[in-house]
C-alpha cells in the first residue's frame, strides 16, 4: 500500500542534518534538549518517537512541525531548506502541510466543534469548507454533531475532532504528541486506528508516545534520550500494518481512500484570508464567552455613559448658563448719580417714564437713599438706611414682596412701608396679617408688605422701602435708575441711560452694566465644558485600562488556544487582528449600552434639576465609535502579546 507514497521518492518529506536545540533560561541550567540530531522521514512512513521523560521526544516533533526552530543544523521540506525561524514561510508550510495533534486537544471548548474543524481551513485559505468539515466529523464518528460544544464531549470524543481537524485540512504530515495520554484503553485504541487509517491513506504520522500499543502499531521506532538519537529501526514497513489493519477492520467507518491522489498535488498557495473570515471567527469567540464578554462590555459601557454623560451635562448645563445670563445678569443696568451733581438729573419720580423710553428697557424702577434712621417695632429698635422708590421696583429689582391678604395691591402711598424680611425678624414685628406699625425717625408707618427675597439687592432684605412722595424723605445722598432691559439690550441701554437721565452732565452718572456679557457667558459656558470634558478623558482612560487588564488576562488563559492557532497556520497579524476584532466588537456593543446609560442619566439628572436636557444627535454615532476605539485601545496590548505568542511554549500541555 505504501510503495507509491514514500519508498520510491528520493526527496525525503522531512530531514533533519545535525540539529541542535538548546534551551537557556535565567532560572535553570542550560539544557541541551537535541543534541546534532539527524534523521530522514519519507512520506507515508508511521513513525513512533519513544524515550524517557525530559528526553527531547516533544522538542524534536516540534522541530519537525517548525513550531521550534535549530539553534544548529539544517531542516529541509521536501527537500527545501527551511528558515531557521519563525515567519511566513514556517507559517505557510504548517497550514498547507502539517496536521498536529495533542494530548491536551485544544478544541475551541465554547464553540461548536465545527469551529475547531473550520479553523485549519480557514487559516489555510479555503473559501468552501462546509463539506468538508462535516465529511471530515464523519469519518471519525461524530456525524450530524457539528453544532455540539467541544467542551460537552469526552476526551475520546474530543481527540477525534482534533483527528477531524487533520482530515478536513488534507494535512499530509499527521504530527501527534501524546494523543492517547489523556484517554482510557478504549478511547486510546479507536485514536490509534485513526492514525492508522490517516497513514493508511497515505499521510505521514509521526506520533510521540509511552504507549507501547501505539509504539507498536507504528513502523518505525525513533528512540530518544538525553537529546540524542539513540536508536532507530528504520521503516518496517510489513510488520506493524496487520495490526493496524485489524484494528481499522474492527473500528472504523469505511471512509474515502482517495485522499492519497489530492497529497500529490501541488501544495495550495494560501490566498489572503478573508477579513469576513476574521470578523466573524472574533464575533463568535466574543459569544462564546458570554460572562466574559459581557463583564468587558459593562467596562465600556461606563466609560461611555459617563463620557456621554458629562458632555450631556455640560451641554444642558451650559443652556442653562446661558439661560440664567441672559434671564438675569446680562439684563441688568443701574445708573447712580450722587446728590451734589443732581443738577440737572431727573428726578425719583421721573425716572420711570424717562428710563422707560429708551428701547430695550423692560421695566424701569428709581430708587434712592437716605442716611441711616432709627426703626422701632413693638420691642426693638434698628438703624438701617431707608430707601425712597417710584415706578415698577418689583419688576425692575426683582423683588419678592408678601403683601397681607386683605391689601388690594401693590402700590403704596405716603405713610407706607415695605420692609426686608430680616429686618422684620430683628424687630420682632407681629404677624403681617394683624397689620403691624414701625417708628422711623419718630414718624409711624404701616407695614404693607414684607420684601420676601431680592437677589438684585441682597441688602433690601435688612432695610425699607418707601414711596417716593413720603414727605421728610426729599434729600437723597444718591439716586439711581434702576433698569431690567430685554435680553442682550444691556449694552445699548448702559450706552443711552446717562444722557436719558442727565443730559447736561452726563459724565455724572455712573453706569452699572454687564460690560460683555456674551463674553462673559461664554467664559463660564467654557469653564464648565472645560472640567467635564477633562472629567471624561479620565474616565476613558480608566476604561482603556481596564480593559487591557482584562484582555490581558484573558490572553493568558486562551495561551493553548492561540498556540493551537500558531501551529494551524495563523500568522502573528492574523492572532492580532483576532483579539482586535474581538476587542471592537466589545467597544461597540459597550458603546450602545453605554449611550443608552448615557442618555437616561442626562435624563434624569436634567429632569431632577428641572434643566431642559439638551442632546446633540450627533452623540449617538460618536458614543459607538468611542466604544470602538476604547475597545481597540484596550484591546491593543493584549493583541500584541497574543501575536508574540510562540506556539512551542503553550501547547506541551
Ligand atoms: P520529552 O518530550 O522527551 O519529555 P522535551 O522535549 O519536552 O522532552 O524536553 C527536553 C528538555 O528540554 C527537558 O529537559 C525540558 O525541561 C527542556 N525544555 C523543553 N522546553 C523548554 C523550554 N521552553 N524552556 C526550557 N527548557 C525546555
Amino acid at each position: 500500500m505504501k510503495s507509491g507514497s514514500g519508498e520510491a521518492s528520493s526527496t525525503p518529506a522531512l530531514e533533519l542534518r545535525h540539529v541542535s536545540r538548546r534551551y537557556v533560561s535565567a532560572y535553570a541550567p542550560e539544557v541541551l534538549a537535541l543534541d546534532s540530531v539527524s534523521l530522514r522521514i519519507e512520506q507515508g512512513e508511521f513513525v513512533a518517537i519513544v524515550g524517557p521523560s525530559g528526553g527531547g521526544k516533544s522538542t524534536l516533533l516540534n522541530m519537525l512541525g517548525l513550531l521550534e526552530f535549530p539553534d544548529e543544523g539544517e531542516y529541509l521540506l521536501d527537500g527545501f531548506l527551511m528558515p531557521g525561524r519563525e515567519g511566513e514561510a514556517a507559517a505557510r508550510a504548517r497550514s498547507t502541510a502539517f496536521a498536529f495533534i495533542f494530548q491536551a486537544f485544544h478544541l475551541l471548548q465554547s464553540r461548536p466543534i465545527r469551529d475547531s474543524v473550520e479553523l485549519g481551513l480557514i487559516y489555510r485559505g479555503v473559501a468552501d469548507r462546509a463539506a468538508a468539515v462535516s465529511g471530515a466529523l464523519g469519518r471519525v464518528g461524530l456525524a450530524g454533531r457539528e453544532e455540539e460544544r467541544a467542551s460537552h464531549l469526552s476526551g475520546g470524543q474530543q481527540q477525534r475532532v482534533a483527528i477531524a481537524r487533520a482530515i478536513a485540512s488534507n494535512a499530509r504530515i499527521i504530527l501527534a504528541d501524546e494523543p492517547t495520554g489523556n484517554l482510557d484503553s478504549e478511547n486510546a485504541r479507536v485514536i490509534l486506528a485513526e492514525l492508522q487509517r490517516l497513514n493508511d491513506d497515505g499521510s505521514t504520522v509521526i506520533v510521540v508516545t509511552h504507549s507501547a500499543d501505539v509504539a507498536a502499531a507504528a513502523n518505525r521506532q525513533l528512540r530518544i534520550v538525553d537529546g540524542r538519537l539513540v536508536s532507530d529501526t528504520g521503516w518496517q514497513k510489513h510488520a506493524a500494518n496487520q495490526v493496524a489493519g485489524s484494528v481499522i477492520a474492527l473500528e472504523m467507518p469505511s471512509g474515502d481512500r482517495d485522499v492519497k491522489a489530492m497529497h500529490r498535488l501541488p501544495a495550495p498557495t494560501p490566498p489572503k484570508l478573508g477579513v469576513r473570515d476574521i470578523f466573524r471567527d472574533a464575533w463568535r469567540s466574543v459569544l462564546s464567552r458570554p460572562a466574559q464578554t459581557t463583564a468587558l462590555c459593562v467596562a465600556v459601557a461606563i466609560a461611555v455613559a459617563l463620557t456621554l454623560t458629562t458632555l450631556g451635562i455640560s451641554t444642558s448645563a451650559g443652556a442653562q448658563v446661558s439661560s440664567a445670563f441672559d434671564a438675569q445678569l446680562n439684563r441688568e443696568v443701574t445708573a447712580t448719580w450722587n446728590s451734589d451733581s443732581e443738577l440737572f438729573a431727573a428726578d425719583l419720580d421721573d425716572i420711570p417714564a424717562q428710563t422707560s423710553q429708551i428701547a430695550g428697557v423692560d421695566a424701569a424702577a428709581g430708587i434712592a437713599d437716605f442716611d441711616p434712621v432709627s426703626v422701632v417695632g413693638i420691642a426693638q429698635a434698628r438703624v438701617i438706611q431707608p430707601h425712597t422708590y417710584s415706578g415698577d421696583i418689583e419688576a425692575a429689582a426683582r423683588l419678592t414682596v408678601r403683601y397681607p391678604s386683605w391689601r388690594g395691591g401693590s402700590h403704596l402711598v405716603p405713610g407706607e412701608v415695605l420692609i426686608g424680611i430680616q429686618l422684620a425678624q430683628l424687630l420682632e414685628l407681629s404677624s403681617l396679617e394683624s397689620g403691624p406699625v414701625v417708628t422711623i425717625d419718630g414718624g409711624d408707618y404701616q407695614v404693607a408688605g414684607i420684601i420676601e427675597q431680592s437677589p438684585r439687592y441682597p441688602l433690601l432684605q435688612g432695610e425699607i422701602l418707601l414711596p417716593a412722595e413720603t414727605p421728610g424723605f426729599d434729600d437723597p445722598k444718591t439716586t439711581s435708575a434702576v433698569l431690567l432691559t430685554a435680553a442682550g439690550a444691556a449694552p445699548q441701554v448702559a450706552r443711552q441711560v446717562q444722557i436719558v437721565v442727565n443730559p447736561y452732565l452726563p459724565e455724572t452718572v455712573r453706569v452699572q452694566a454687564p460690560t460683555d456679557a456674551e463674553e462673559l457667558r461664554g467664559t463660564v459656558e467654557q469653564g464648565v465644558r472645560t472640567a467635564l470634558i477633562a472629567f471624561s478623558l479620565l474616565a476613558i482612560v480608566v476604561a482603556v485600562a481596564a480593559l487591557t487588564n482584562a484582555m490581558l488576562l484573558a490572553i493568558t488563559a486562551r495561551r493553548g488556544e492561540i498556540g493551537m492557532r500558531k501551529a494551524l497556520g495563523a500568522r502573528s497579524r492574523h492572532v492580532a487582528w483576532l483579539i482586535a476584532g474581538e476587542s471592537a466588537y466589545i467597544g461597540a456593543v459597550g458603546g450602545m449600552a453605554g449611550l443608552a446609560l448615557g442618555v437616561a442619566t442626562v435624563l434624569i439628572i436634567t429632569i431632577t434639576q428641572q434643566w431642559t436636557p439638551v442632546f446633540d444627535l450627533r452623540l449617538g454615532p460618536l458614543a459607538v465609535v468611542a466604544g470602538i476605539v476604547i475597545g481597540v485601545l484596550g484591546g491593543a496590548t493584549a493583541a500584541v502579546r497574543a501575536a508574540r505568542i510562540r506556539p512551542a511554549d503553550t501547547l506541551r500541555q
